[in-house]
């Protein structure tokens, strides 16, 4: 038997077009290549389950081989083969139809597309991105079945004829084009078999033709047929969880700790997330989560299937109803795509409030690595923050954790520390006094702090320096009109403008002087920093010299001369700084020197 026949397409140039729009993403005619022999496995096995065939009994496998000689690539499953009539039908007209079908689609988009596009199968025409010629040998399982042959260079004709497989099956003969021999390459095409088919559900070996084999060797399959996923969360073992995070991540930290999700009903949906441990402690290091359909790997991080929160997450989300065979905007508007997100924020809150209610101590463990992610989740999604607030934590400078509704408040206001470096004397005062502040170091502390403020109206933040609590200010209260002599002095001696003075009696006699600086200014500013310059250029920011009237120094200025008055003013002015920010060059020069006429009073 030989014949020929007529690809019946209407666009005359369907493979250029292929090769257009797939071009960065060439590597996915692997993945489409063994996902069909995985269905062409699976389909036999559901023969056999159904009672249509009887199984031969041997162990389902496909084989990737390797022939640089002869510039093939081959991909060899011993599932349901096909007859000459389904070549026919599936090869050349249903699968050459689909990929027509879906160019048309979106042959007008644009560019910004394709790379997502490109994840979703254009299947076994995909192999022409990278192959002058494709060859099909195949034998169907069906009783009495002849092996076929079939051959096409990519236009519009193509051959059948005998073929001459013995056992059931396919082989996909690719002869690699100058566009894929890239894909010749030995390390390159095991890296690609990787990505896409680690977690398929049937064994994969990876030969290189003209290689030695081992006789002693046991032969391995490059992939994982049963990931942890697909198991029951009650027969995980820790150890599991942690030997396939390290596998999936490549991270040798230990993750924090783990949701197994498994959903059947409205939509089915299997994964296991995980809590990576933070390395870095003020920025946030991007996640990972991987999503399958049906143990086929499709892409990282799509957004519109895991909320973007989630995305700082290392995981796997394997989803067979997700239609991922459509474009990007379709999943955006797609309801059940929604759905899917919003239930794995709940599952999310769900675990972290019994891990809250449950194990409080090692909760606040690793509150401080799993804080920034809860705190940028509540940003993004306020259904969140309603399902977590109460049970998030707030770190002291005591060093206890507390809820929100446990914070320690001086009146409406609670007092954080944003440098526990930077804000030490300030913080020094509040332990000193018997007083209590969060730490809320973070950079997303800034933004989280106004999202509290939005949301818990009852509530301000203020800085640790950014004023004095009357907890801190002391019941003895000095004259007024003596206050007002001390701010003259330093006023004249400081003889800065935009300074403004204050005095006040502190219950600290120890320090000498404080600035407090704007709250909301300061604020403004720290915005200002995250953005750029996007609201101009960064305002001054006002600052207050708030002097103690409770302290010896300070008592005894009146008495002195100018020279020395002025003198220790600028001195305490510097000392508040020093303990507010780092001195400028200047600055620091100034304070150098002074400091030498300061010990000469000694003498
Ligand atoms: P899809 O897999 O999305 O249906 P493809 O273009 O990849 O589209 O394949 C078209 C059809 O060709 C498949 O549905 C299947 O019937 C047949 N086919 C492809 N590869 C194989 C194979 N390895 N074994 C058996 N049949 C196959």
């Amino acid at each position: 038997m030989k014949r020929e026949g007529q690809i019946k397409v209407d666009s005359e140039n369907l493979f250029p077009i292929i090769k257009k729009w797939l071009y960065s993403d060439k590597d996915i005619f692997v993945r489409e290549l063994v996902a069909n022999a995985c269905d062409a496995v699976k389909k036999y096995q559901s023969l056999c389950l159904i009672g249509e065939m009887q199984d031969d009994g041997v162990k389902p496998r496909i084989d990737v081989i390797l022939d640089k000689d002869n510039k093939t690539l081959t991909f060899s499953d011993n599932g349901i083969g096909m007859t000459d009539e389904e070549v026919e039908k599936y090869i050349t007209q249903i699968a050459f139809s689909g990929a027509q079908e879906f160019l048309e689609k979106y042959k007008d988009k644009t560019d910004a597309d394709a790379g997502i596009i490109g994840h979703f199968g254009l299947g076994f025409y995909s192999a022409y991105m990278v192959s002058d010629t494709v060859e099909i040998e195949t034998l169907s399982c069906r009783k009495d079945a002849a092996p076929v042959h079939w051959e096409s260079d990519g236009s519009h004709t193509y051959e059948i004829s005998d073929g001459n497989r013995t056992q059931k099956g396919t082989s996909v003969i690719l002869h690699i084009s100058e566009d894929g021999t890239e894909f010749l390459d030995e390390y390159k095409l095991r890296e690609v078999l990787r990505k896409y088919c680690k977690f398929m559900p049937y064994e994969i070996f990876f030969t290189v033709a003209g290689t030695e084999k081992k006789e002693d060797k046991e032969e391995k399959p490059l992939n994982n047929t049963t990931p942890l996923w697909l198991k029951a969360p009650k027969d995980c073992t820790t150890e599991e969880y942690e030997d396939f995070y390290r596998e999936t991540f490549a991270d040798l930290n230990m993750p924090l700790f783990w949701i197994h999700l498994n959903v059947d009903y409205p939509f089915r949906l299997k994964g296991i997330l995980y809590f990576p441990k933070q390395t870095d402690k003020l920025q946030v290091m991007p996640g990972e989560i991987k999503l399958f359909s049906n143990q086929v790997y499709i892409a990282d991080n799509i957004k519109e299937v895991v909320p973007e929160f989630l995305m700082l997450l290392k995981g796997v989300i394997d989803c067979p109803d997700l239609p991922l065979n459509v474009s990007r905007s379709f999943l955006q508007n797609d309801g059940e795509v929604a759905k899917i997100s919003k239930h794995i924020t709940k599952k999310v809150a769900d675990k972290l409030t019994s891990v809250f209610k449950n194990e409080r101590k090692s909760y606040e463990s690793y509150w401080d690595d799993i804080s920034p992610f809860i705190k940028f989740g509540c940003i993004k999604d306020e259904k969140f923050y309603e399902r977590v607030k109460d049970i998030m934590l707030y770190k002291t400078i005591n060093e206890e954790y507390k809820t929100f509704a446990e914070l320690p408040k001086q009146g409406d206001k609670v007092y954080y520390v944003s440098s526990m470096d930077v804000q030490a004397q300030y913080v020094k005062m509040f332990k000193d006094n018997g007083l209590d502040a969060v730490i809320l170091e973070h950079n997303i502390d800034t933004h989280f702090v106004s999202f509290l403020e939005y949301k818990e109206t009852d509530t301000k933040f203020v800085r640790i320096d950014s004023e004095i609590g009357d907890a801190l200010k002391s019941d003895t209260s000095e004259t007024v009109e003596n206050n007002d002599e001390i701010i003259k002095i330093f006023k004249d001696a400081l003889s800065m403008e935009k300074l403004t003075v204050q005095a006040q009696s502190l219950k600290t006699a120890d320090t000498p002087a404080i600035i407090t600086i704007n709250e909301y200014e300061r604020r403004m500013n720290d915005i200002n920093k995250i953005y750029g310059s996007m609201f101009g250029a960064a305002a001054p920011v006002s600052e207050t010299l708030i002097i103690n009237t409770q302290n010896s120094i300070v008592k005894k200025l009146p008495s002195l001369d100018s020279e020395k008055q002025t003198l220790l003013c600028k001195h305490i002015y510097d000392l508040a700084v020093i303990s507010q920010r780092k001195l400028t060059a200047d600055e620091l020069d100034g304070f150098i020197e002074r400091s030498v006429q300061v010990l000469g009073f000694i003498g």
